[in-house]
């Protein structure tokens, strides 16, 4: 019988999706063969790739004007990716700092060009968002980069930044398809897939056309936007099975009701734990209220010394991974897209036995 797993990354996937894989595992539709065993040549495995991305497309609102990428080495190698298609030769980018993953993408930047760190909350130990009205931006910047959500210490923009004419550039990794977004705000999109897409390791990006082409010379042909976008992300031999579990995914989405019928579960799950945090003496979140993450969830109970017992307890009833992670510390509890509801019940069930015989 499966656990509730609230780990960060690679995280809990749908089980309706694994036991598809399942199924499907040894002969796919009588193939004969495993997905994982197709040419990325063969038709089948390119009506796999193509129904997956029309699957996403409808999902998410996604027009023409923009392509979509199945590309390899996670979010992070975005990280370096993403200036040296965007960046030009002297361009300078803007960054908004609010955690541990901005400063990851900003420190890589720095390697390829000018960075402006806009506005950063790193004073309030990442726990608000600055207001829009400060940032200190660029005019003439050559995009500007937000992280929608901070996995790791749980904090999520409550809006999407208003960036004029500079297109703005957004790691979604651990929030992307957990509710409703207007893609057209936004000149390029990122995600690594294990959070709310499939499996670690594949990274879709989702990137405005116009933005293709501008890479600089020196750019890796295999990080060339355009040259993944031509070769509908097939220039080498794609991460072919995570592309068709995404594919098995995003058609589980679908099922749901899509990002809006998510967007309302999810709301609820988090209002749940936060409501149930907010009204014990013994649990506590440091973020700002109007920007707590609906995705990552940190609390800290009153006293650091249980938290050994507090885990050990927890996995003993099945409730998995629910240790902070290691630069925070406490307990985060990871609430995507494939947590059920009653995953989200029986944790709060625990911590309030917890607290009476321990609080
Ligand atoms: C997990 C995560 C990353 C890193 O993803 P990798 O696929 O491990 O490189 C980057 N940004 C955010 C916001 C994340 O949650």
């Amino acid at each position: 019988s499966r656990a509730y797993n609230f780990c960060a990354g690679p995280a809990t996937l749908p089980e309706a999706v694994l036991k598809q894989a399942e199924t499907e595992l040894l002969d796919w539709r009588g193939t004969g063969m495993s997905v994982m065993e197709m040419s990325h040549r063969s038709d089948e495995f390119v009506a796999i790739a193509e129904t997956a991305e029309k699957d996403l497309r409808e999902l998410a609102g996604i027009s023409d004007d923009y392509a979509v990428l199945f590309m390899q080495g996670g979010a992070s190698s975005q990280f370096a990716t993403i200036p040296l298609n965007l960046l030009g030769e002297n361009g300078t980018a803007d960054y908004v700092s609010t955690g541990i993953w901005s400063k990851k993408a900003i420190a890589e930047a720095k390697r390829f060009g000018n960075v402006n760190v806009a506005a950063s909350s790193e004073d309030s130990g990442f726990t608000t968002i600055p207001d829009q009205s400060s940032w200190a931006t660029t005019p003439d910047a050559a995009y500007l980069h937000y992280t929608p959500n901070e996995t790791i210490g749980g904090l999520e923009y409550n809006f999407v930044p208003e960036s004029g004419s500079v297109p703005l550039v957004a790691d979604m990794s651990s929030t992307i398809l957990s509710r409703p977004l207007d893609v057209s705000k936004l000149g390029l999109i990122y995600a690594g897939a294990q959070k709310n897409i499939g499996p670690s390791g594949l990274v879709v990006v989702i990137v405005r056309k116009d933005l293709l082409g501008k890479a600089r010379k020196e750019t890796p042909t295999m990080m060339n936007y355009q040259v993944i976008a031509d070769n509908g992300s097939m220039y080498n031999t794609p991460a072919t099975y995570s592309w068709y579990l995404a594919g098995l995914v995003f058609k589980w989405l679908k099922e749901q009701g899509g990002v809006q019928a998510m967007g309302e579960i999810n709301a609820r799950k988090a209002s749940k734990l936060y409501g149930f945090i907010d009204n014990s003496d013994f649990y506590a979140n440091p973020i700002d209220p109007r920007f707590r993450s609906w995705m990552n969830i940190p609390f800290t109970l009153g006293d650091d010394a249980l938290n050994g017992e507090f885990l050990k307890g927890a996995n003993a009833r099945g409730l998995l991974n629910l240790a902070g992670h290691r630069s925070v510390g406490g307990m985060r509890a990871s609430l995507y897209n494939a947590m059920p509801e009653a995953g989200v019940d029986a944790l709060i069930g625990y911590m309030a036995e917890f607290e009476k015989e321990r609080g």
